[in-house]
């Protein structure tokens, strides 16, 4: 089987899917994509694809190896999301030619039913209470919320007792019923990091998600030593090369690498087997589309020290498409109090409604990330 051809959808909200194509039939979906860059990370699927044309499909290893290693410069957001995606697509094609879901093809499932969270409350975290009544409602009793708006580097205690405030109101209104992890999105620098990791550490949260800015890892460690609130972090770690950086230092509960960005299914199976080595927790980062989904999925259902996994079902960002939009076999993807279970289908499991797809991608709209500035003008962390 060789592989023949790759082609990429830019698809709303801010997603991008790509089809590997083979000479013996058979295609592959993989979801190349960093939000607000869909266009750059097409551009480096395209450059990787004279290297793809005429290969085995079935040498995921190698072809992973090669995308990696022989373009000499490696690393970062663009160019292993360009490779997660191919990767997911490899990934798709090995079980549809062998019959059987990625995860069996990974040593088969570790647990039955697969937990998952919803996010609340939007990008400046408001009605969250609301929120929560109404997601409860369809099972869920897990939560995300951003933990702040802008804060600058030395902050006022206003705006500390603002994000207290709402995470008091949401205790008092469900007391332990539901658990919620805030996530601080980078938006906050170390010396207000500090301050509220003390002020929330009394309700609980389930963990505080960058709690700094991952090029700030060095400060996890002090921070976690500092509270008994879990940190998470690694949307923003591309390699377990950067990721080997936290694992050694100490300081992260959880590490959350994304599926799309982290060099695919074949990347993070090996994070989360080092994660596993340093008690670390395994949460896979997807505000994705569903090929994201379906990937995180194959990886959390093989390993044991995945916790949670995220999905975009309602999520601030989704304007104008919804994950399960572009799939088929929606019932597959059914949520029971917040309980997914194995994707029943082989390859990633997921069916592409091509047909939308194609209908979708011609007029998507370049999702751009927004422009955040303090007020005295200077730009916010986002
Ligand atoms: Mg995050």
């Amino acid at each position: 089987m060789k592989i023949t051809k790759l082609t990429t959808y830019r698809i709303p909200p801010r997603w991008m899917l790509l089809k590997i194509e083979t000479d013996e039939g058979v295609t592959g979906w993989g979801e190349p994509v960093i939000e607000g860059k869909a266009r750059t990370v097409e551009a480096a699927v395209h450059e990787y694809a004279p290297y793809l044309v005429g290969q085995d499909p079935s040498r995921i290893n190698d072809l992973w190896q090669m995308m990696y290693r022989a373009g000499f410069y490696r690393g970062g957001a663009i160019l292993m999301s360009a490779i997660a995606g191919i990767d997911q697509a490899l990934w798709d094609i090995k079980g549809k030619v062998l019959g059987v879901p990625v995860y069996q093809l990974l040593g088969g499932l570790v647990r039955d039913k697969m937990k998952t969270y919803s996010w609340v409350g939007g990008d400046r975290p408001a009605d969250v209470i609301e929120g929560m009544r109404r997601l409860r409602e369809a099972g869920f009793d897990t939560f995300k919320m951003n933990g702040t708006e802008e804060l600058g580097i030395i902050d006022s205690a206003r705006k500390v007792d603002q994000a207290v405030q709402r995470v008091a109101e949401i205790r008092s209104a469900f007391g332990d019923a539901v658990e919620f992890g805030l996530d601080f999105h980078g938006r906050v620098a170390a010396p207000m990091a500090k301050v509220l990791l003390r002020e929330l550490e009394p309700f609980r949260p389930l963990f505080v998600e960058e709690p700094v800015l991952a090029e700030q890892y060095e400060v996890y460690r002090a921070l976690a030593d500092h509270t008994a609130i879990p940190l998470a972090a690694g949307e923003r770690m591309y390699s377990r090369f950067e990721f080997k950086h936290v694992f050694q230092q100490g300081g992260l509960s959880i590490v959350q690498p994304d599926l799309s960005h982290a060099g695919g299914i074949t990347e993070c199976l090996k994070i989360a087997a080092m994660a596993e080595a340093y008690d670390i927790a395994l949460a896979p980062h997807c505000p994705l589309g569903p090929v994201a989904l379906a990937s995180c999925l194959q990886v959390d259902f093989v390993s044991h020290n995945a916790v949670l996994q995220e999905q975009s079902m309602g999520i601030h960002y989704n304007q104008g498409g919804e994950v399960l939009d572009y799939v088929k076999n929606k019932e597959d993807f059914k949520l029971t109090n917040g309980y997914i279970q194995p994707l029943p289908k082989p390859g990633l499991g997921v069916e592409i409604d091509e047909e939308r797809v194609i209908e979708a991608s011609r007029n998507a709209p370049d999702w751009r990330n927004p422009v955040w500035r303090h007020e005295d003008g200077s730009i916010a962390e986002w």
